[in-house]
């Protein structure tokens, strides 16, 4: 949820995390003006309450303003859905568009599994994103259970609306792809990572994506069953990438985008993959 006032007005950065029975149930992160703070907060708490896994048991909100020197300004990757006929199908064609990212064939495919198995020790789903070297496949995140979490980012108020208005002619107007988009854009935008890889841990949301600065945001209807709890992200590096740099970069540097890209017709996934071939 993003909501702002005239940009005169400070800026805020909101976060939220919440949990159930001592495990992370969701969290959430945005830019918010100081006038639309107590709605966003009302917001975020309404969603921990409402989580289709149950109503949070702790909910910790952390607002911090945003210094208006450090904030950078962005554009949206383009969009685009590829239909497939099945999540096997859905899968192999996202381990293809990270190879055709630059990921290793085997680092994909490594990644992929364990996603489906849950990257977190006991497979569990991760709090935040995993980082993987997209040539030997080795995770450098220093905790495999929060991961990196992706914050301090958001989009302009009318830029929103217009997006939502956009991604209506799409049938794509959700929670779910704005705030993929806006924070797939964040991640992406960094020059040492080369793409990113996510689905969903909502059981009612099947869809993921592969995003990357080369052909944008490819969202893929079927990444895993209807009912799987099981989610997450992982965001492969160039190799010798400044580890200690760019995760104080994802998690506090404010990002606010200010353009979208161009939102595409779905296209089945197959041709969209042939086309990469040729
Ligand atoms: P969601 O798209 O919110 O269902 O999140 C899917 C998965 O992505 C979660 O299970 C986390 O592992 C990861 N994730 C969610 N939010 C973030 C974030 N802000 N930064 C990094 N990873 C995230």
């Amino acid at each position: 949820m993003l909501i702002f006032a005239p940009m005169t007005q400070p800026l805020y950065s909101l976060r939220m995390h919440s949990s159930l029975a001592g495990h992370h149930l969701s969290g959430a992160e945005s830019l918010v003006s100081s006038a639309e703070l107590d709605t966003a907060t009302n917001n975020l708490i309404q969603r921990a309450l409402q989580h289709p896994r149950g109503a949070a048991e702790q909910i910790h909100l952390t607002v911090e303003l945003v210094n208006p020197e450090t904030l950078e300004r962005g554009a949206l990757p383009a969009l685009r859905t590829l239909t497939v006929a099945s999540v096997a199908e859905g899968r192999s064609l996202a381990r293809q568009l990270l190879e055709q990212a630059g990921v290793a064939p085997q680092v994909a495919a490594g990644a992929m599994q364990e996603l489906i198995r849950g990257a977190a020790p006991g497979g569990q789903s991760m709090r935040g994103a995993m980082l993987v070297d997209r040539r030997t496949g080795e995770r450098l995140e220093a905790d495999c259970s929060r991961g990196v979490r992706v914050s301090h980012l958001g989009i302009d108020p009318e830029l929103e609306l217009q997006l939502g208005r956009q991604l209506e002619g799409l049938g794509l107007n959700n929670p779910h792809v704005r705030e993929a988009l806006v924070l797939a854009g964040k991640v992406t935008m960094h020059p040492a990572v080369l793409a990113e890889l996510c689905w969903s841990d909502d059981p009612d949301y099947t869809a993921g994506y592969v995003c990357s600065r080369a052909f944008g945001y490819l969202r893929i209807p079927l990444l895993k069953p209807a009912g799987e709890t099981r989610g997450g992200r992982a965001f492969f590096l160039k190799p010798g990438s400044d580890l200690a740099e760019l995760v104080s970069w994802l998690e506090t540097r404010p990002v606010l985008f200010e353009r979208i890209g161009e939102l595409h017709q779905a296209m089945n996934g197959r041709d969209y993959a042939a086309l990469l071939d040729a």
